[in-house]
């Protein structure tokens, strides 16, 4: 029997190269649900290209638009309404695998209707895990859903562990990051900074929100907090470093020295299929890495005057409670208005630094709770952008 999917998230970058393997592997797999935010056209597309049995919009205007449109294509999905159609079609039964690409914590509750309903989950979303941590991983144990991730970092470790679990032998984990574009900028430097140049990565091709994260290193501080709750690592044993050709995805040392690494071209659709296939390994359509024309392969420290968010997201975890959520939340909002050009560049870190200050999160019992410190960071963080400005 062919493997069912649904994609939350998938007419975006991950949701594309999601569909792209799958294309490949036609005997394999079944597209049962695709879902998307607002852009009905690009779903109203994959869905007459891949005819799954549903599709849902979180924009409830949007839904009739896709509704209307398939039907006069004679299309037979069924399309579901608002941010409750994504959360059903993230749970049904009918469905085996989750993909969950949806960008922010905006996908928090689908993602976790997936697990409540203990699905195998492709976890692209780091935002879910940097918002709900401990309350996510707690709910994977407990309705007995498989994690599997899908960034290339975690996807790296992930397969340099041992199978059977961290406490063999493991020191520490090391995450690479690429540097971004701005890798050696200055903090002067930075505060002129576009958001076209910030969307401009060197090595991946990403969607906006993760583009300006990884320029700023809050990528891997968000990937820092991820590595934590998904390898259950303290934060003292997960070091960043900086790989700018991003070959190397990631590294785990052991404790007489070994350090393994994975390596591959920056291509996400080699962790897609990794993780889709586990622990098969199936063809991704990336290119092989050709070692004849690697020139090096550096390695150095962050900068973290300049780059401020990495430092941030690590306190944040060491803070515990629910000051990651803070975090995420004045992330998301800051490189909203850097993106709509309300906010330079250098005051992303301030309106998360500032926000962590003026709420420090504490603990949160249930995603409710959760949910509701978001909104309060958002708008402290709202305020913050107002007094920062460009
Ligand atoms: P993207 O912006 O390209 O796509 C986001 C998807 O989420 C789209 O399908 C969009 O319609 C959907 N969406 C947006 N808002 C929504 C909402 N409110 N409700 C429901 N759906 C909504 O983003 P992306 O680059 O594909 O990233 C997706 C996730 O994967 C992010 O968490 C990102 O950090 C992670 N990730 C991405 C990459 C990459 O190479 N792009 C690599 C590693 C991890
Ligand atoms: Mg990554």
């Amino acid at each position: 029997m062919k493997e069912r999917i649904t994609v939350l998230g998938a007419t975006g970058s991950i949701g594309c190269q999601t569909l792209e393997v799958l294309a490949l592997h036609p005997e394999r797999y079944e597209v049962v649900a695709l879902t998307a935010g607002h852009r009905w056209r690009e779903l109203a597309e994959q869905c007459l290209r891949w005819r799954p049995r549903y599709a849902a919009l979180a924009d409830e205007q949007a839904t009739v638009e896709l509704r209307n449109h398939l039907k006069a294509a004679g299309s037979d999905t069924e399309v579901l309404a608002g941010h409750q159609g994504v959360c059903a079609v993230a749970g049904l039964d009918e469905v085996d695998t989750v993909v969950a690409a949806i960008v922010g914590a905006a996908g928090v509750r689908p993602t976790l209707a997936a697990v409540g309903a203990g699905k195998k989950i492709l976890l692209a979303n780091k935002e879910t895990l940097v918002v709900t941590g401990a309350l996510f991983m707690d709910a994977v144990k407990r309705h007995g859903a498989t994690l599997l991730p899908v960034d290339s970092e975690h996807n790296a470790i992930f397969q340099c562990l041992p199978r059977d679990g961290v406490d063999q032998g493991v020191r520490r984990v090391l995450l690479t990051a690429s540097g971004g574009p701005f890798l050696g900028w200055s903090a002067e430097q930075l505060a002129s900074v576009t958001p076209e140049q910030a969307v401009r990565h060197p090595n991946w091709d990403m969607g906006p929100k993760i583009s300006v994260d990884s320029a700023t290193l809050m990528n891997k501080g968000l990937e820092f907090i991820e590595a934590c709750w998904l390898f259950d690592m303290p934060p003292e044993r997960v070091d960043v470093v900086i790989h700018p050709q991003s070959v190397v995805h990631s590294m785990v040392e052991y404790l007489d020295g070994s350090v393994l690494a994975q390596m591959g071209t920056p291509d996400m659709r080699t962790p897609i299929a990794c993780a889709l296939a586990w622990p098969q390994r199936i063809a991704s359509g990336a290119p092989s890495l050709d070692f004849a024309t690697l020139a090096e392969l550096r390695f150095l420290p962050p900068d973290e005057q300049a780059f401020p968010c990495l430092a941030l997201a690590r306190q944040a975890m060491q803070a515990g409670g629910a000051a990651t959520a803070v975090l995420n939340a004045a992330n998301e909002v800051a490189v909203a208005a850097f993106l709509d050009g309300g906010l330079g560049f250098q005051h992303i870190g301030s309106v998360v630094a500032n926000t962590l200050d003026a709420l420090p999160g504490g603990r949160c019992d249930d995603v409710d709770e959760v949910m509701d410190l978001d909104s309060r960071a958002r708008d402290l963080a709202r305020q913050q952008v107002q007094g920062l400005g460009r």
